[in-house]
């Protein structure tokens, strides 16, 4: 019996021996492992991407890559980690850009057309940009609408109302953010400039005041020395945004994957950077119900991003990249009654303009008066692929350009009643469905790579996209 327990205390004691060994080898490997695995845990991305497609819901990914050259996938696609996000306002289940944009800005939820404060309009609403800067992270904005446009402004400004364009394009100058890229300041348009209650000057002189040099194309952008401020523009319509990015067939324009190429270069430096891109045609095309403009800026946006994983690939370990959309615009589905199973998206490629381009032709010739309907219907062929209108479909459409030329107001929309049944009759071949001209409440995509996407996985509310950026980065919402 005694010889028992002296055989198990000494069974014990080796026991224990082991245990040690296995602790202190597991606890202690060699330094130059341990070094390793604490860079690991301790680093957190530095290079922090958030890109919004303005508008784009699963069926616009769908419907751009359909279109797509074969064997050619979206670059957005390809990321690892797939999530699906709620999109609501504070007040109501369909959102707007401003709302939603604050949610993906901020983490937290606010009323229609308030950028980056709380609904009572009182509380100002820190955002993820301002927190990566308080880290002394640089900051890059780019867009293919107005840089002052409700998305790119929930980054950098705070508004009770995104109306207020003029006042909000100030904040951009006094921002200390490090680059603005994308479309025009539509506050700086003088319309908006006596809209403003302080108006203090040309937002183009405020921003030189403020030391960021103005780059108006390629050849300018590319010689802006990483490290100086930079505010780059070309081309803008009258909305102070980039054309479709089907009608962009002229050379020397920044596109927007060049656009989020150079911010990259600006950009890049050890302390790190947030860069905010979006493609904000997207949703133009889907309120004006065009799939062919859609497919696309879809595609555009996606350049974009093919950017950003370029650097991923040279930084994985420190970068996180998240794609997403602040809404559904259009209610777009793939298929309609017409066709039941069958889809003809192959007709969609005959499109040559986008449905606003040619609105302008109209305005044209309503303001010619020149131009008789059989003629018009043959432009509608070279510019659609629109053939074999039956005599149901080409009354409609002879009716919808009598209604537009004799229209008293002058205009391409609202009194353009041709240009629209056009596009309807192409997504009726083409079996595309839209079920409105404004904005759906149907939750949206969430792509994500790098450094903590795995976050991304699952079912959650647009406020979560900038709580989880914010954890991941270690930023801090409050306080400096
Ligand atoms: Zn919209």
């Amino acid at each position: 019996m005694k010889g028992y327990r002296q055989k198990e205390s000494l069974f014990r004691v080796l026991k224990i021996a082991l245990l040690l060994i296995i602790v202190v080898s597991v606890s202690y490997p060699t330094p130059r492992t341990t070094q390793a695995a604490q860079k690991d845990i301790i680093r957190t991305p530095h290079y922090l991407f958030l890109f919004i497609g303005d508008g784009m819901g699963a069926a616009q990914v769908k419907l751009s890559s359909a279109l797509l050259e074969s064997g050619h996938t979206l670059a957005m696609t390809s990321l690892p980690v797939l999530g699906m996000a709620t999109t609501h306002s504070a007040e109501r289940l369909i959102t707007d850009s401003g709302a939603a944009a604050t949610a993906l800005a901020t983490g937290s939820k606010t009323t229609i057309g308030t950028i980056s404060m709380a609904g009572n309009h009182l509380d100002t609403l820190r955002t993820v940009a301002e927190m990566a800067k308080a880290k002394r992270m640089k900051i890059g904005i780019v867009s293919s609408v107005g840089i002052d446009d409700a998305t790119p402004a929930c980054f950098y400004a705070h508004n009770a109302s995104r109306a207020n364009l003029y006042d909000i394009a100030v904040q951009m100058a006094s921002s200390g953010f490090d680059y603005f890229g994308g479309g025009y300041s539509l506050g700086n348009f003088p319309e908006n400039q006596i809209k403003s209650k302080t108006f203090r000057g040309d937002i183009t002189t405020l921003m030189q005041s403020a030391h960021y040099l103005l780059a108006r194309n390629n050849k300018e952008l590319n010689t802006i020395k990483p490290g100086t401020r930079c505010w780059a523009y070309s081309d803008y319509d009258s909305k102070g945004a980039l054309s479709f990015a089907m009608d962009r067939r002229n050379g020397g324009k920044i596109e927007l994957a060049e656009f989020t190429r150079e911010g990259i270069r600006l950009l890049d430096n050890p302390k790190g950077f947030f860069m905010m891109v979006e493609g904000g045609k997207i949703d133009w095309a889907c309120h004006a119900n065009d799939a062919a403009a859609v497919a696309h800026d879809v595609e555009a946006f996606d350049k974009a991003i093919e950017e950003a994983l370029a650097f991923y690939h040279r930084h994985p370990r420190e970068t996180l990249i998240v794609v997403t959309a602040d809404h559904e615009c259009g209610g777009l589905s793939l298929g309609n009654a017409a066709n039941g199973y069958e889809t003809r998206f192959d007709l969609l490629r005959h499109q040559k303009i986008s449905q606003q381009r040619f609105a302008e032709k109209v305005h044209t010739w309503k303001q010619q008066g020149t131009i008789t309907f059989p003629m018009a219907l043959d432009s509608v062929k070279v510019y659609f692929g629109l053939e074999n209108v039956d005599a149901g479909d080409r009354n409609a459409l002879q009716e919808a350009y009598l209604t537009t030329m004799k229209s008293d107001a002058p205009g391409t929309k609202g009194n353009d009643a041709f240009s629209p049944a056009v596009t309807s009759l192409l997504n009726r071949r083409a079996a595309i469905g839209w079920s409105s001209n404004a904005h759906t409440a149907v939750p949206v995509q969430v792509f994500a790579i790098g450094r903590g996407a795995e976050a991304f996985r699952g079912f959650y509310d647009n406020t979560d996209i900038a709580k989880k950026i914010i954890q991941i980065a270690g930023l801090k919402p409050s306080g400096k």
